[in-house]
């Protein structure tokens, strides 16, 4: 029998729910990758926020340094005299251990020509330094000597009558300060005090200078270094002063490297936060970093910010894998949801082509197919055989024994005729007790043939319904044959239908072609 339409139609129908399977799971990724994209947006921003608090925090204090060291300039340049101990309680009054922790000392360092040297260190002696002299030894043209440092203890103290103008990165920054008439500080150095810590204890250093003029105008000194008559300075170790200035919340999401000019390399770093007074176990690169040209006085440090490893972990330890899981559900049920109905389609369009009584196609089952059964047989040049049969006196039975013993005898026939056709054939039953076989590929002969088989076989057949014997039964065929160059099956159809008419006529219980004319 054929099954070759449903079977293409249930194979097509049976792709629908893999489809939605795949579409349903891909938009579930899709989503879930957007979500995952708007977290890591989310945390970009976070740490770009992070990023831009420190900057500002760092920018501010050291602003607020430098206006600390003009203080002490116009603290300086607003009295003739200046004694160790208004020195003193000026810097005292600041209260720098409370109010700006990261800042050492607040020194004054005075301009000392040659031939100044021998009164200088007369004035410094009688002011109570008792065995002043000027460090290192030796005679220079000029130099720059600190006089006060405050608070006057350890290693500040120690500074005092050291020539600062000796010293190469020392003097650049106190030539740029004096030219630019403003502050400046010095590259990376080691300060004097670290040489009396432990290594391990050493930390980078910078010294900040602003210039205290003569003159109350602070007229530009680049070509009269007798335009100023000291500095004012402050030197700072960097850790210790990164340390007061980045708070917990910062440091908990990046780390820091600030590297001195020209750029990042080992010889200019001034400070790694990953190592400066935490260990940080070396993990993966981070996930986010960002460059930044830090403007100091009168030099650029370099800033590269990196993403801390918790702050990275974080990111990828909070995936809403809940939101994947729920999606990919989603798309299961969908999926399931979209097979039971088109199992449900299948079964439906199964019954709406079946004869429910005898299991043989119905009549639209037959009109769908032979739309395309019919070009396929003219396309391959083969005839189409037709039998169409009509049980003989049906109604007497009816009559005689009962609508189910009709019935019985309609299935029975839908059994022989399903057993009877071959793979290829297509039997349906057309209504009432009336039948027709189609046989793609049969000549008109071998429908006869097919159809006289059919027709003796259920003369012979015993039908024994309730315990009763049925009487004999007959049947009467109408065969026509579609020939592949000729018009359309109905005209086929028809023709069975008049020899059917005719067998009838002649007396039932045989088969009839139509005469040819
Ligand atoms: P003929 O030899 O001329 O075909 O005589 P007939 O009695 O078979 O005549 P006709 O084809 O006109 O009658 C068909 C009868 O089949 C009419 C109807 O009662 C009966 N019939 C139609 N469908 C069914 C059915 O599903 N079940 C049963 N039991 N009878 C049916
Ligand atoms: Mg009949
Ligand atoms: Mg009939």
């Amino acid at each position: 029998m054929k099954w070759g339409f449903d079977r293409r139609t249930e194979a097509l129908r049976a792709a629908i729910p893999w489809g939605v399977l795949v579409v349903a799971l891909a938009l579930s990724a899709a989503g879930w990758l957007a979500l995952e994209h708007s977290r890591y947006v989310d945390a970009r921003m976070q740490f770009d926020r992070r990023t831009g608090t420190a900057v500002a925090t760092l920018r501010a204090r050291i602003a607020s340094y430098e206006q600390i060291l003009r203080s002490g300039a116009a603290r300086v340049a607003s009295s003739s005299t200046l004694s160790k101990q208004e020195w003193h309680e000026f810097v005292d009054y600041l209260q720098l251990p409370e109010r700006y922790p990261g800042i050492q000392a607040i020194g004054y360092a005075e301009v000392v020509s040659a031939a100044d040297r021998p009164a200088h260190v007369q004035r410094m002696r009688s002011q109570g330094f008792a065995d002043y002299g000027i460090r290192p030894p030796g005679v220079r043209d000029l130099s720059v000597v600190v006089v006060y440092n405050e608070p006057y203890t350890g290693s500040n103290a120690r500074e005092v009558g050291v020539d600062m103008f000796a010293e190469p990165a020392r003097r650049a920054a106190m030539e740029r300060a004096r030219d630019s008439a403003d502050a400046a500080i010095t590259g990376k150095i080691q300060l004097a005090g670290e040489a009396f810590r432990s290594p391990r204890d050493r930390q980078p250093g910078f010294i900040m200078y602003v210039p205290v003029f003569r003159d109350a105008s602070r007229r530009a000194a680049k070509d009269d270094p007798g335009a100023i008559s000291g500095y004012v300075l402050s030197p700072f170790r960097v850790h210790d002063l990164m340390r007061g200035i980045l708070d917990e919340g910062v440091l908990q999401v990046l780390d820091m490297r600030i590297f001195d000019e020209p750029g990042e390399s080992p010889d200019n770093e001034l400070i790694d936060t990953r190592t400066a007074w935490r260990s940080t176990p070396p993990g993966p690169d981070p996930e986010f970093d960002r460059v930044v040209r830090f403007p100091m006085p009168g030099r650029t440090w370099t800033i590269h910010f990196v993403s801390r490893p918790a702050f990275d972990a974080a990111l990828s330890q909070d995936r809403p894998w809940g939101v994947l899981a729920a999606s990919v559900a989603a798309s299961l049920v969908v999926f399931l949801l979209t097979r039971a109905l088109v199992a449900t389609l299948n079964r439906a369009h199964h019954l709406s082509m079946r004869d429910p009584l005898t299991g043989l196609f119905n009549r639209r089952y037959l009109e769908e197919t032979m739309g395309r059964e019919v070009p396929r047989a003219r396309r391959a040049g083969e005839p189409m055989g037709l039998i169409v049969l009509d049980i003989d006196h049906f109604k007497r039975l009816n009559d005689s024994h009962g609508h189910d013993a009709g019935d019985f005898v309609l299935g029975r026939v839908g059994e022989m005729l399903r057993k009877g056709t071959r793979e290829g054939d297509i039997a349906c039953r057309f209504g009432g007790e009336e039948f027709a076989v189609i046989l793609p590929g049969a000549s008109l002969a071998s429908a006869r043939n097919r159809a006289e088989a059919i027709r003796a076989t259920f003369e012979a057949a015993e039908f024994v319904f309730a315990g009763k014997k049925l009487g004999p039964m007959t049947l009467s065929a109408g065969i026509s044959a579609l020939q592949p160059d000729s018009g359309d099956w109905s005209q086929a159809l028809q023709e069975a239908d008049r020899a059917l008419y005719t067998a009838k006529e002649a007396g039932r219980n045989r088969v009839l072609a139509v005469a040819a004319e």
